[in-house]
């Protein structure tokens, strides 16, 4: 950016060249490292239509691509969506909708208008994460963030499972509605076998697994309330859930135990929180997913599955596939990639912004 202008208070941004011409008008967060996210580049006002055709646009895209049987969803992804700064899942009859810019939060009123207007939830629940983000909080806490406070537990269906998302307390929006692919995919091969779920939040990866037939499913993650989450949804699909199957526990630890007992799993699961939230994290976080992978890998039976995942946007899926071949090779295992599966069809990324596509997901099939 050569110059700007305005405050930025009203959100607005209009991008011209050198010679005053209009180029592109967005959405404008001067505190942010990306000053302006624009909107249209035709010189469309960024007003209540837009948005409102934008979010129609969105739900037509969703009536296309989801599965049967499934009322959670993201009905609006960001840049993917062309409502760059704007995030809207749906849970059943709820909304949460994220402001994930401080810009977009200037705009609140026309953009919870418009997604009322578009989704008409029963509820609305509006989280605002953009002016934490700038001003470098944990988006995950945001300061300021409001609407929480409505929240509770709402239930929804995916693929005909019962699920719940935890609006007033949950991570995210309250579920990881990016994975609904993976816990298809793991649905599908887990009849008979048994599975170990790391990083399990609300354990949605083993209720897939146990619904496909799994003879045992376990979550680790160092969440009490996630893991009491975790065991309301078994009950909710009328799956047992025994006190040995929620392990509370930290990953890395409860890994080095396992392994040290010389424990073999027929499915492991390693979904892990972002370990990179910015570039200067990039290498510690390449140290930690490589540990938890060798780790994870060690305990797969031969023949066995490990799913591994990573959501850290800036380890890139080349970087991603780096370190799981390092892993394996500390771990002495032998793997082969059988699929390679992000976040589902209702999380697109613009070719434009391919930032956005930040869930890597490999599926590794141990030699036998
Ligand atoms: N796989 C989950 C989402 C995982 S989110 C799903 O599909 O729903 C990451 C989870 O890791 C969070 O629940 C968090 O509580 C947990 N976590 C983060 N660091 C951890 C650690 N060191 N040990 C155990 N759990 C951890």
């Amino acid at each position: 950016m050569a110059s700007s202008e305005g405050d930025g208070s009203d959100g607005l941004a209009e991008v011209v060249d050198a010679g005053g011409r209009l180029l592109a008008r967005g959405i404008h967060s001067p505190d942010s490292q990306i000053v302006a996210r624009l909107w249209t580049f035709d010189g469309r006002p960024v007003d209540s239509a837009l948005f409102r055709e934008r979010f129609a646009a969105a739900r037509r895209l969703r009536d296309d691509v989801l599965p049967p049987e499934t009322t959670g969803y993201r009905a609006v992804n960001s840049e993917g969506d062309l409502c760059p700064g704007v995030l809207l899942d749906l849970y059943g009859d709820a909304a949460v909708l994220e402001l994930t810019t401080s810009g977009a939060e200037a705009r609140r009123a026309e953009l919870e208008a418009a997604a009322r207007e578009v989704f008409a939830p029963g509820r609305l629940v509006v989280r605002e994460t953009g002016s934490a983000r700038d001003r470098k909080l944990s988006p995950s806490r945001p300061a300021g963030g409001e609407g929480r406070g409505e929240g509770g537990k709402v239930p929804f269906l995916e693929n005909g499972m019962r699920f719940f998302a935890d609006l007033a307390a949950g991570q995210k929006t309250g579920f990881f509605l990016d994975q609904r692919e993976n816990r298809s995919r793991l649905r599908a091969l887990a009849r008979g076998r048994k599975v170990l779920n790391l990083f399990s939040y609300s354990g949605a990866f083993s209720i897939a697994a146990l619904a496909g037939g799994a003879s045992r499913a376990v979550d680790v993650d160092s969440s009490a309330a996630a893991l009491a989450l975790a065991r309301e949804q078994r009950a909710a699909n009328g799956l047992p859930a025994p006190d040995e199957d929620f392990v509370d526990a930290d990953v890395f630890e409860d890994l080095r135990s396992r392994a040290a007992a010389g424990e073999r799993w027929d499915a492991v699961v390693c979904d892990p929180p972002a370990f990179a939230k910015k570039r200067a994290d990039v290498d510690r976080a390449a140290r930690g997913y490589k540990d938890v992978n060798r780790l994870a890998m060690s305990l797969v039976a031969p023949g066995g599955w490990l799913l591994t995942c990573s959501c850290s946007g800036l380890v890139d899926a080349d970087l991603f596939q780096k370190i799981v071949f390092a892993a394996s090779l500390d771990a002495g295992t032998g793997f082969s990639i059988a699929a390679r599966q992000g976040a589902g069809p209702d999380h697109p990324v613009s070719v434009d912004c391919p930032e956005g596509e930040y869930l890597k997901g490999l599926w590794l099939r141990r030699s036998p």
